[in-house]
Formats: C-alpha cells, sequence, structure tokens
C-alpha cells in the first residue's frame, strides 16, 4: 500500500516536472540578444561631464554595423559572461550568418554613397564611435508562429538621436521587408552589452547614437522568406534608414 502510494506520488511529481520545463523552455527567449544591464546602475555624471564639450570629429559620415553573435568565442575577458550566448537557429542557419549577410549587403548600399561602414563583431572596438551604430540580430523563439522585426534604441542615449535613427530605419525597413513590426520590446534589447559606455571598454561612445534591429524571426518561416531568402530586401531597408538619418543631420 505505501508503496503504491509512494509511486504514485513519484508519478504526480514527475509530471509537474515535466509541465514545469515545459512551460519554462516554451518562455526561453531563444534569441534574445545578450544583455549586460543592471538598470539602476548609476552614472556619475561628473565623470562623463565632458560629453557636454563634445564635437562631432571632422570626416565622412561613419557607420557601424554589428553582426550578432559573430566571433563571439573572441570576446574579452570584460564579457566572458557572454561566451555561451551563440544567438537564435533557423532554417539550416546560425543567427550570426544571416546578421553577417545582411551586414555586407547593407554596407555595399552605403559606401556607394560616400559613408564609410564598420563591419564588427561581437566585440566592438574600445568606446567606438560612429554618427549610427546598429546591432544587427535575429530573433528565435520555439513557437514558428511568433514573427516580426524589433527595433530598440540603447536605454542610456546621451546623443538624444537614437530614436530619430529608430523612426527612419523602422519606417524603410518595414516599406521594404512587408515585414510586420512586433512592439515587444525587451529590457535585453534596450539593455544590450556594447550599449554600456559608462561600465565596459568594448562599448559604443556615448556620443554614438545607438540602435538594435532584430531583423525577423529565425524560426519563422514567414520572416525567413526576407531574412534567409531575400536579404538583400533588409539590408535595402536598413540602408535606406540609415541614409536618410544621415541626411536629416546633414552629413550627407
Ligand atoms: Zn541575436
Amino acid at each position: 500500500m505505501i508503496k503504491k502510494r509512494l509511486s504514485a506520488l513519484f508519478l504526480l511529481l514527475a509530471a509537474c516536472l515535466a509541465v514545469f520545463f515545459y512551460v519554462s523552455d516554451n518562455s526561453l527567449p531563444q534569441g534574445a540578444p545578450p544583455y549586460d544591464v543592471v538598470f539602476d546602475d548609476v552614472v556619475d555624471v561628473n565623470e562623463f561631464s565632458w560629453i557636454n564639450h563634445w564635437t562631432r570629429p571632422v570626416g565622412p559620415p561613419r557607420v557601424g554595423l554589428q553582426v550578432g553573435h559573430w566571433k563571439n568565442d573572441e570576446l574579452p575577458d570584460e564579457l566572458a559572461h557572454l561566451h555561451g550566448n551563440t544567438g537564435a537557429s533557423g532554417g539550416g542557419k546560425a543567427e550570426w550568418e544571416v546578421n553577417l549577410a545582411i551586414a555586407e549587403l547593407t554596407k555595399t548600399i552605403l559606401v556607394q554613397r560616400g559613408i564609410e561602414v564598420d563591419i564588427l563583431p561581437a566585440t566592438i572596438p574600445p568606446s567606438y564611435w560612429a554618427d549610427a551604430f546598429v546591432a544587427i540580430h535575429a530573433d528565435g523563439n520555439l513557437d514558428s508562429r511568433i514573427n516580426g522585426y524589433k527595433i530598440a534604441a540603447s536605454w542610456r542615449d546621451m546623443t538624444k538621436k537614437a530614436n530619430t535613427v529608430i523612426e527612419f530605419v523602422g519606417k524603410e525597413y518595414q516599406q521594404s521587408t512587408g515585414l510586420i513590426e512586433d512592439p515587444e520590446i525587451t529590457t535585453n534589447m534596450r539593455g544590450y552589452y556594447a550599449f554600456s559606455w559608462w561600465r565596459r571598454l568594448h562599448a559604443v561612445h556615448p556620443m554614438t547614437p545607438s540602435i538594435i534591429l532584430e531583423t525577423g524571426f529565425l524560426t519563422s518561416p514567414l520572416d525567413r522568406r526576407i531574412i534567409v531568402n531575400k536579404p538583400e530586401l533588409a539590408a535595402q531597408g536598413l540602408a535606406n534608414g540609415l541614409i536618410n538619418y544621415l541626411e536629416s543631420e546633414s552629413l550627407l
């Protein structure tokens, strides 16, 4: 009798565990970008007061395109905790491959307009400065019906220009790709590690308008039609948005 009860209890426990793991696994933000922020971080304004007197370096317009997760294993010690963050996968592709294809196609378009473009891996140069910085990523979800692109700015944008970059890029990206916008901006996006200029060496310069673009879901067949099969449409949208932004800043 006791044995029977024990085995029933054991079965019940096993069932509970199975349900728990199923639910928690389903809610895993598979494609979430690597983040590095403590939202109550206090920035010492005195330490960064030089920002008020900062002027843009003379030279042609410059854009940084970061390929999310690319060469992730080369991250420096200060970002060693992100080593395992290799991103989403889908359609036979790793996320970094999709991000790289879009970055390179975007660069080709921008260079034709006289813009200097740096294609950057997961590790960005110390205090990296550009007129605009875009971290290119692709999302993932266990539910293949989840689709859409997302675009967000650094939560601590000293330039006050990142939202303008978002407006230009968002409009053109949607028009060029026809993908729907997913408004679910996550704290992982706004607290993206490369935005953490106040606590990391390998991060953007505080006067770099910085955004992160989740180009679509790699796990969605609908989104893969664009980001995997027609990356030139994603690149055209991103490039058009950046060109419009640089024009609005009288840099082109
Ligand atoms: Zn990613």
